[in-house]
């Protein structure tokens, strides 16, 4: 039985490289002890399989010849039972045997789709982060994927940039408890458990700090603020077990991060001791010569090798040149041998070496993608990340019972649109829109009316008159708006975040007609919509909600759902204020001069405050925050503070408080931001309820990035802030640090 199964699949993929027992770092040393030149940069080598969905073209023939002869050591792009073993079963013709690595974009969902990550993030809540992830993997494993090319952990603050999408905001201790739940999720308890897959820390780094908001442009930072808010949440998926990472398009203060070796060597594989191994960018090698940074592709894959990036995805560069860069002199063997180890570490980890088809497994596939459970969790999930932005004079949750709902808004009945950006199979074909799921959560006695007014971003108004016919019949109207699926993501920067099209218009119609419309918006970044904002009844930011998230937005518009989501950005008033944060700094104005005239840093035309804050999200329930104390007032080098308050549910239903703890140091070598984040804690409170919440304050807390370039709390004075957003603090307390 399974000992012959396990002999005959030992016999069968057994070569040379096999025979070898004992540790996964002996195994690898013996085998890299047997490989040519070739073989160590093939290994290195990742390709594309999007060709071989297609006919057995000349090129599909050709890279079907480098698979068996050993010149590819990782695919992406081929998922499924059946692709995957075709290409898996090529690999073990090869010399020494050694199997592929098939790795997919798996950003927020394989098979079920959950909200886009910014919306996930929304949640603030770390377990349903986890478990999304986590879902994910037990898809993707299944189906034959060893390695995700996620999470993003890239801090966005610009919503001009598309692919603040896929990160966790623009915050970093936030961002990094996201990135280590996110990793924890992909990879499970270990690596090597057939429901896990590889996760990716990307883009290695500042990748989100793109100027003026335009992907891929460069980036000039400081020291500081690189590794005070843009590191920390790379470092914190790396301390999570993250067993990759991939590096950037971007230049950062005129070096590639692709050839970085500041960042690559000197930080992740030196001060950080990273033991896996990093990816490029798609065609980043080649890249740096369209930079003007290498002078052509061999330079490129010198410069890349060098700097840390272990394999080449897609630019061919290794492939065509890193051999003949070795033998040239240009490129130590040394970092061949350690670039192809951390690979070989790696596939032995995952047990491919054992059997190279232990993740894809038909069975597995097809029970994984059928999970019923799975498709009530992405609801349960995007439930969480609905942030219910506005409530005036409670005008939700909706009744049941009501005579009549218009469901108006191009994104009324918009199925594909919900998955967001970056999916790897759509459900559209089997989804409720949000028209669907208010229909279903309404029940028979209410008429619900559909009609979409106009385009997401067309110019025409032709559908404005059913749409205001439709709002005039009924009790309440719930416009739905926003972007498309395909304008927020990669390359998809806007210079304008405006509700697009004639959106505002159609909103604006509808006032005229006497309506307050509860309004709905997706969208896969902040967006502006001051009109919106200023006179609606209610606002729903739903972002893109995945393949559930007709039924979870409705569930929230019904109060089913209580939400309890938080914005993970700041969402500014208008276009010239981006862009923005939270993390201010004193400027030193207002002051005033001899003759009184007060000088602020202001604009004449706009306020500095945002629209909606950084963690702002209300509730359909009330919360009071009381009595904060102390353990001690003030802790040496050594100790820690606990800081606790009451925190009472003051309305009529269960709900959700995210607290939130911020800090201020008000004096320090550096200066600091007038707040900056330092816990969080959901906690789920019944009506009338009141519970004691504690926070520990320790070294750490109190630190931040020094001159010096060096993490450093200094003593004197700190300010602790609790509340409910970053723009409704509650309560505040000074502690002292001591010598
Ligand atoms: C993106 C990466 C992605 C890769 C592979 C690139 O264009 O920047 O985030 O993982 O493509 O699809």
């Amino acid at each position: 039985g399974r000992i012959g199964a396990g002999l005959l699949a030992l016999f069968l993929v057994a070569g040379p490289a096999q025979a070898a027992e004992g540790s996964v770092a002996q195994r690898v040393e013996h085998l890299l002890g047997q490989m040519t030149l070739e073989e160590k940069v093939g290994q290195l080598n990742q390709l594309s399989g999007k060709e071989f969905t297609g006919p057995a073209t000349a090129k599909v023939r050709s890279m079907e010849a480098e698979i068996r002869s050993g010149g590819v050591g990782s695919m992406l792009n081929i998922k499924g039972v059946p692709d995957t073993r075709r290409l898996q079963a090529l690999a073990l013709q090869s010399r020494l045997k050694i199997p592929l690595l098939f790795g997919l974009d798996v950003i927020h969902g394989y098979q079920t789709v959950f909200p886009v990550p910014l919306g996930e993030s929304a949640s603030w809540d770390l377990e349903a982060i986890e478990e999304a992830a986590r879902i994910a993997a037990r898809e993707a494993s299944a189906s034959g994927i060893h390695w995700t090319f996620a999470p993003m952990v890239d801090i966005g603050r610009d919503p001009r940039w598309g692919r603040v999408m896929e990160g966790a905001g623009e915050d970093s201790y936030l961002g990094a408890r996201i990135a280590e739940a996110r990793v924890r999720g992909f990879q499970g308890a270990r690596l090597g458990g057939v429901e896990s897959v590889m996760a990716t820390a990307k883009h290695f780094a500042a990748y989100g700090a793109a100027t003026a908001g335009r992907d891929y442009n460069a980036v000039d930072m400081s020291e500081q603020l690189l590794h005070e808010t843009y590191l920390p949440p790379f470092k914190a998926a790396l301390d999570a077990g993250a067993a990759t990472f991939m590096n950037a398009f971007n230049t950062l203060n005129g070096i590639p991060a692709t050839g970085h070796a500041g960042l690559q060597r000197d930080i992740l594989k030196g001060a950080w001791g990273f033991k896996g191994f990093v990816v490029s960018d798609w065609g980043s090698v080649r890249e740096m010569v369209v930079h003007g940074y290498a002078s052509d592709l061999a330079d490129a894959a010198a410069q890349a090798l060098t700097a840390g990036s272990d394999m080449d995805m897609e630019s061919n560069a290794y492939s065509s040149s890193l051999a003949a860069q070795v033998r040239a002199g240009k490129v130590p063997m040394a970092q061949v041998d350690d670039a192809v180890r951390r690979v070989l570490t790696k596939k032995f980890e995952l047990g491919l070496f054992d059997d190279p088809y232990r993740f894809s497994d038909p069975a597995r596939e097809q029970a994984a993608l059928n999970d019923p459970r799975h498709r009530e969790a992405a609801r349960r999930i995007a439930g969480k990340s609905i942030v219910l932005l506005k409530n005036e004079g409670g005008i939700l949750p909706l009744k049941r019972g009501l005579r009549a709902i218009a469901v108006v808004g191009p994104l009324a009945d918009a199925r594909r649109d919900l998955e967001g950006g970056w999916i790897v199979k759509s459900n559209a074909g089997h989804m409720a829109s949000l028209v669907d799921a208010v229909r279903e959560a309404a029940g028979p006695a209410t008429k619900v009316s559909y009609a979409p007014g106009c385009d997401v971003a067309c110019r025409g108004k032709d559908g404005f008159a059913a749409a205001l016919r439709a709002a005039r019949e009924a009790d309440v109207v719930v416009l739905a708006v926003g972007e498309s699926w395909d304008m927020s993501g990669e390359a998809k920067s806007r210079a304008d975040v405006q509700l697009p099209g004639r959106q505002g218009e159609l909103f604006e119609a509808l006032r005229a007609i006497g309506k307050t419309p509860v309004v709905v918006i997706n969208a896969g970044r902040p967006l502006i919509f001051e009109n919106v904002a200023q006179q609606a009844g209610a606002i729903l930011y739903a972002w893109f909600p995945g393949s559930e998230g007709g039924r979870a937005t409705a569930d929230v518009l019904f109060g089913d759902v209580n939400p309890s989501a938080r914005l993970p950005m700041t969402f500014p008033r208008n276009m010239g204020q981006i862009p923005i944060s939270y993390q201010q700094y004193e400027t030193g104005r207002p002051v005033r001069d001899e003759k009184n005239i007060v000088y602020k840093s202001a604009y004449i035309d706009s306020p500095n405050t945002p629209r909606y804050a950084f963690g702002h999200g209300l509730s359909y329930t009330t919360f009071a925050y009381r009595d904060l104390k102390l353990s001690q007032p003030s802790m040496g080098p050594g100790d820690k503070i606990t800081l606790s308050f009451l925190l009472a549910n003051t309305g009529k239903r269960a709900g959700t408080e995210v607290v939130q703890l911020y800090l201020r140091d008000p004096v320090a070598s550096v200066v600091r931001p007038v707040k900056e984040l330092k816990g969080f804690q959901l906690l789920r409170l019944q009506p009338g309820e009141e519970r004691r919440v504690s926070f520990t304050i320790d070294r750490e807390t109190l630190s931040f990035f020094d001159r010096k370039l060096a993490w450093t709390a200094e003593p004197g004075k700190f300010e602790l802030m609790v509340g409910s957003a970053s723009s409704d603090i509650r309560l505040r307390q000074a502690i002292e640090l001591t010598p």
